[in-house]
């Protein structure tokens, strides 16, 4: 769910990645949107008395009673593009089709897409002009389509997908995602999402308090298993672009808050040496946390050397880090716009 930073090059390999080939199958795309719609009215179950992430607070979002996460039941789009500021297996030659869907799930008080997640910014579409909005993508040169933050909106995303495979999209689908997510949703996406790529935010659920809920880590590492166990290990194809598999991201926060070390440890040792990891450094502070003894502060070169030494530590190679660069100062937060 995190903004890559202006360019892709920024995010340098741990070591190459080779052309192969994944080893779980995917349902092929001219038979997804059949298959999707089978699964669309257990999706719009869950969602009617909400457990859509794994917050299952059974908001009636369908009646305008808004979820934790903020949101009705109508699907809110910030804005669509191409995007190269994702890792360079995500963004490509061309760019990531990208999709940043309004609101999140997560309370994170220091969240680096704010505008989005905590402001609003965006409008109400219907699945139609969504999926409109992604063939666009497509014929603009997308390698993927890139679905930030879709967990809330997924019924209606759904939709919008299927309206899409019907007009013949054959690009990987990219589930870009904060990591708090309810397995029972994802077990209705099995075999329609390419490649997952969730944040794993903290190294416990203590930690993992400061965005909210009181059993992220756990629930988080529950997710990261399923999507593993749906998609494998990260795959790419002749370009170098990733058509299968999971990433995991983590952003290294300043004062130790995201209990990195476990983190890394948690990956190597529970999903798998093999998993991909992005360890990014692009914590800024915003302008509400900015008296916050840590998080009011950029992380140092320091913090995130530790990190990069720990990811050796444990023996995770795959993946990428980030150049370090000069600490950003207190972004402000914008007026918020009408949705
Ligand atoms: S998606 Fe929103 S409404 Fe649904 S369970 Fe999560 S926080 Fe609650």
């Amino acid at each position: 769910m995190m903004l890559g930073t202006p360019e892709s090059r920024n995010f340098s390999p741990y070591k190459r990645m080779w052309v192969s080939f994944g080893d779980r199958e995917l349902i092929p795309f001219t038979q997804r949107a059949t298959e999707a719609r089978k699964r669309l009215p257990s999706l719009k179950r869950l969602l009617a008395s909400c457990r859509l992430c794994a917050w299952e607070c059974e908001a009636r979002r369908l009646r305008g009673d808004l979820g934790e996460c903020g949101l009705d039941g109508r699907l809110y789009l910030s804005s669509t593009s191409l995007h190269h500021g994702e890792e360079p297996v995500i963004s490509g030659e061309r760019g990531s089709g990208t999709v940043f869907f309004t609101g999140c799930n997560l309370h994170c008080p220091f969240c680096q897409n704010f505008m989005f997640s905590k402001l609003h910014h965006g409008r109400p579409v219907t699945p139609k002009t969504l999926a409109a909005k992604m063939i666009r993508l497509a014929r603009e040169g997308a390698h993927n389509i890139n679905l930030v933050t879709p967990t809330p909106q997924i019924a209606p995303v759904l939709e919008a997908l299927i309206l899409a495979w019907d007009e013949g999209l054959d690009l990987p689908i990219i589930y870009n995602c904060g990591g708090y997510e309810n397995v029972e949703t994802l077990r209705l996406l099995d075999g329609l999402i390419d490649v997952y790529l969730p944040d794993l935010k903290y190294g416990s659920d203590d930690a993992g308090r400061l965005s909210g809920p009181k059993d992220h880590f756990t629930r988080s590492l529950a997710a990261i298993h399923e999507m593993k166990r749906q998609v494998g290990p990260l795959a790419l194809d002749e370009e170098g672009v990733a058509k299968q598999g999971l990433i995991v991201r983590h952003l290294v926060l300043p004062g130790g808050l995201s209990d990195t070390d476990h983190v890394l440890q948690t990956i190597s040792e529970q999903v798998g040496q093999d998993t991909a990891v992005s360890l990014m450094c692009q914590y800024f502070p915003i302008e509400p946390v900015s008296d916050h003894p840590a998080l009011g502060r950029p992380l140092s070169a320091i913090e995130y050397g530790r990190a990069i030494k720990a990811m050796h530590h444990y023996g995770l190679t795959n993946g990428w880090m980030q150049k370090f660069r000069a600490p950003h100062t207190v972004r402000k937060w914008e007026p918020r716009k009408e949705m």
